[in-house]
C-alpha cells in the first residue's frame, strides 16, 4: 500500500476528514452549534462521535455522506479517491479490488461515488472565457446501443469538449452534434462576449456568430493552425480522454459514459499547470462529497 498513515489507519484517515471538513472545529450539522460540542470516547461510541449541548443530538464528521453507512474503511476510501485522482488515465473498478482487497462490486460502487464527487458546480463557476479564448469540439466514443455500423458518427456517441485556453475544460456527452443540439450548450457555458475557436464544421459556422469573437480553422481543408487560430488544446484533452478510456476503462456503458468524461474533466481541471498536486485533487474531490452533502441536508 502506501506510506500516508491516512491510507492505512481509520482513526487518522477520520482525522484527516475532520480537518477537512472542519478546519475551524466541528460544526454541529443539525444546528449550526460550534461552541458546546464534546467528543464522546469510550468503547461504546462510534469513532469520532460527537455529543451537541445545544440541540443534544449527535453527529460524525461522515453524517449524512456516502461514508456514513457504508461498511467500507474510511482509510480505504481516502486511498481510493486518491488512486483515482492521481492517475491520468483514471482506476478501472477491477485494478482498484486488486489493490484495495475488497470485492469487484464494493470497487464498481466506490468509483461511481467517487465520480459523483467530482462532478462540478457549474452555476457557482460561471462561464468560460472570460481570461482566454474557448475552444470547441466533439469526439466520437463507443457505438450507441443497438446502432448499425456505418459511415459517418451518426451511430456513435457523441462528446462535447469546451476548454478555455489556460483553464478548464466541460465535456458532456450530447445526444448528437447539430447546431440545434449543441446550442444549449455553448449558450450556457460560454461567455456571449468570448473568443470561440472551433473547427469549420457546418454547426460552428452556425453557432459563431452568437459570440464575441469566432475564428474557424479549415479542417477539411487540412488547415490546422493560422496564428493564434486553432484547436489544438481540445484536441489534446481529446487525446487524454480516449487513451484512458481504451486502456482503463474497456467497457464504458452509455449510461455512464457522462460520469467518466466528467472524471476526466476533474483530472484536467485540477492539472499540475494550474498549481495542484496529487495531494491537492484528492482534497477536492474528497471536498465534492462533503459539498453533495451539504446540499442534500439543506434540501431535505
Ligand atoms: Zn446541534
Amino acid at each position: 500500500m502506501t506510506t500516508n498513515p491516512i491510507f492505512a489507519n481509520e482513526a487518522a484517515a477520520r482525522k484527516h476528514l475532520e480537518k477537512l471538513c472542519w478546519p475551524n472545529g466541528p460544526v454541529c450539522p443539525h444546528c449550526g452549534e460550534t461552541e458546546k460540542i464534546k467528543l464522546l470516547r469510550g468503547k461504546s461510541h462510534r469513532p469520532g462521535l460527537r455529543q451537541c449541548n445545544a440541540c443534544r443530538k449527535s453527529f460524525t464528521v461522515t453524517i449524512g455522506t456516502v461514508f456514513e453507512d457504508s461498511h467500507i474503511k474510511l482509510h480505504k476510501w481516502l486511498y481510493a479517491f486518491s488512486l483515482m485522482t492521481a492517475s491520468k488515465k483514471g482506476i478501472s473498478s477491477h485494478q482498484l479490488h486488486r489493490m484495495l482487497g475488497v470485492t469487484y462490486k464494493t470497487a464498481w460502487f466506490m468509483t461511481h461515488r467517487i465520480r459523483e464527487s467530482m462532478k462540478p458546480d457549474y452555476f457557482s463557476a460561471g462561464m468560460l472565457g472570460g481570461q482566454g479564448p474557448v475552444e470547441a469540439d466533439e469526439t466520437f466514443i463507443g457505438t450507441k446501443p443497438g446502432a448499425k455500423k456505418r459511415k459517418g458518427y451518426g451511430h456513435k456517441n457523441a462528446v462535447l469538449s469546451l476548454v478555455e485556453r489556460g483553464g478548464e475544460v466541460r465535456s458532456f456527452h450530447v445526444p448528437g452534434v447539430s447546431a440545434k443540439t449543441l446550442k444549449p450548450y455553448l449558450k450556457y457555458h460560454i461567455d456571449p462576449d468570448a473568443h470561440l475557436m472551433t473547427d469549420d464544421a457546418g454547426q460552428y459556422r452556425i453557432l459563431g456568430p452568437e459570440f464575441g469573437q469566432h475564428e474557424v480553422v479549415a479542417h477539411s481543408n487540412e488547415e490546422y493552425v493560422r496564428g493564434e487560430a486553432h484547436t489544438n488544446t481540445v484536441e489534446g484533452f481529446f487525446s487524454i480522454l480516449k487513451r484512458g478510456l481504451i486502456g482503463t476503462y474497456q467497457h464504458v456503458s452509455v449510461q455512464h459514459l457522462q460520469s467518466y468524461v466528467t472524471e476526466f474533466d476533474f483530472r484536467y481541471n485540477h492539472r499540475a499547470k494550474l498549481g495542484y498536486d496529487d495531494s491537492d485533487r484528492t482534497t477536492e474531490a474528497l471536498k465534492g462529497i462533503v459539498g453533495k452533502r451539504l446540499t442534500y441536508r439543506r434540501l431535505g
